[in-house]
């Protein structure tokens, strides 16, 4: 039973592996430099099948099990060096696909999820304030009644996706005395009147990700465009976030492969004092040490696909995930670039470009700090 398990992700993994080189190969240092989005590449991995993969069958994706898309995600890191690109992807699966298929009513399913998952509509997640980060339900964005209707006022930013969003999820209160119990997600368009998307902000890493502001100024939406229930939006920002968490770092597992594989290499042919420099315990051990945080990184990773899979609950274990993996991914990153010396201190060089992308990777989805009090709560501290 596990040998074929074992074959069946090995075949997928290899199959996202072939189709990332085949597909999406580009000239990625360029594309950092100008930070350009690949919406060619998004269509193909659409078309792949990335969205749907895991969306359950009966809200009309392929039902797949998470450690299946975690394979898959895990091949696209190591065939694709555009990991801005498959950021961008993961924000608009976890955040706005999932929670969707998740928590909307049949309509808002039929209305938005086919486009979600075929890759015409890209989704946006708009929680941060600019007053509200770590702190996030102490957010100033608020959505009054009117009739049949609420009207949204307020900003986001550091929003993924934003400047090339066609659909947001905007967390916002209905109440602020009610604190968590007042916030509430709803859906808004971006072609409704009153909401603004800023042009992409400039930033050290992930720069084929578009990220951007969004402002809403007497955004008038209909009240069947909340997601889940009125008061209920912390829910769904909880259920996003134990999938976010928990996946969004699968593809920097492919990456870390990559990486190490040409570290060794590096270590090999690099010669100095008159041998290869991985003859050096501190470049070996180093390397060693590269090795055994990836194989745990992969277990915590892997353990979130197989409590979701099994309908268990992974809050805690999302929040390992998320801790363990962007810190060694950091680490890793750092490493590489120590081995290669000034070469991969070169700007545009690999190594250079991987510890920019990584940085990212402690910051969003909640910091390592927050990572650790989410355990620390769930441990009963
Ligand atoms: C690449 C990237 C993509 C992002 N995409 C999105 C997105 O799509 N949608 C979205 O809504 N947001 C997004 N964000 C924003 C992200 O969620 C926030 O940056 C994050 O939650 C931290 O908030 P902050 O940056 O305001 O830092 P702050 O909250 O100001 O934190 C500053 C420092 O204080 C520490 N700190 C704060 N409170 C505590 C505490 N209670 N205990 C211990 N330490 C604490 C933090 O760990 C951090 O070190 C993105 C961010 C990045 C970098």
């Amino acid at each position: 039973m596990s040998n074929r398990i074992d074959e069946h992700r090995i075949s997928l993994r290899d199959n996202a592996v072939r189709f990332a080189r085949d597909q999406l190969s580009m000239d990625i240092a360029a594309s950092d430099r100008a930070g350009t989005f690949h919406r060619d590449g998004w269509q193909k991995c659409a078309e792949f099948g990335l969205i749907s993969m895991a969306i359950p069958k009966d809200r009309g994706g392929a039902g797949a099990p998470l450690s299946d898309l975690l394979t898959v995600m895990e091949g696209l890191g190591y065939g694709c060096e555009d990991l801005g690109l498959l950021f961008s992807l993961n924000a608009h699966l976890w955040t706005v696909a999932m929670p969707l298929a998740i928590h909307g009513t049949p309509e808002q399913r039929l209305r938005f999820l086919p486009g979600l998952m075929d890759g015409s509509l890209i989704g946006a997640n708009g929680s941060t304030e600019e007053e509200a980060g770590s702190d996030v339900f102490s957010m100033r964005t608020h959505a009054v009644r009117d009739g049949d209707s609420y009207i949204l006022n307020g900003s986001k930013t550091y929003i993924t996706n934003a400047p090339i969003a066609d659909l947001c999820v905007i967390y916002a209160t209905v109440d602020p005395t009610l604190g968590p119990l007042g916030i509430t997600a709803f859906l808004v368009e971006t072609t409704n009147p009153g909401i603004e998307l800023s042009s992409p902000l400039e930033k050290m890493g992930m720069r084929t990700a578009q990220m951007g502001r969004i402002t809403l100024k007497d955004c008038r939406v209909p009240a069947d465009a909340i997601l889940g229930r009125e008061g209920r939006g912390v829910k769904v920002f909880e259920s996003a976030m134990e999938h976010e968490r928990g996946c969004i770092l699968a593809t920097t597992l492919g990456a870390m492969s990559r990486s190490l594989e040409a570290c060794i290499t590096h270590a090999r042919k690099r010669r100095q004092f008159g041998q290869p420099i991985g003859k050096n315990q501190a470049i070996s051990h180093r390397i060693a040490d590269m090795k055994v945080n990836l194989d745990a990184a992969r277990e915590l990773v892997y353990r979130v696909g197989r409590l979701k899979d099994a309908g268990k609950d992974a809050m805690m274990e999302a929040a390992c995930a998320k801790l363990f993996v962007s810190e060694t991914y950091t680490k890793f990153s750092l490493d590489a670039l120590r081995i290669y010396g000034a070469q991969g201190y070169l700007a545009d060089s690999p190594t250079e470009r991987e510890l920019r992308n990584s940085i990212a990777s402690v910051i969003y989805s909640g910091t390592s700090d927050i990572q650790r009090n989410i355990i620390a709560s769930e441990l009963g501290l």
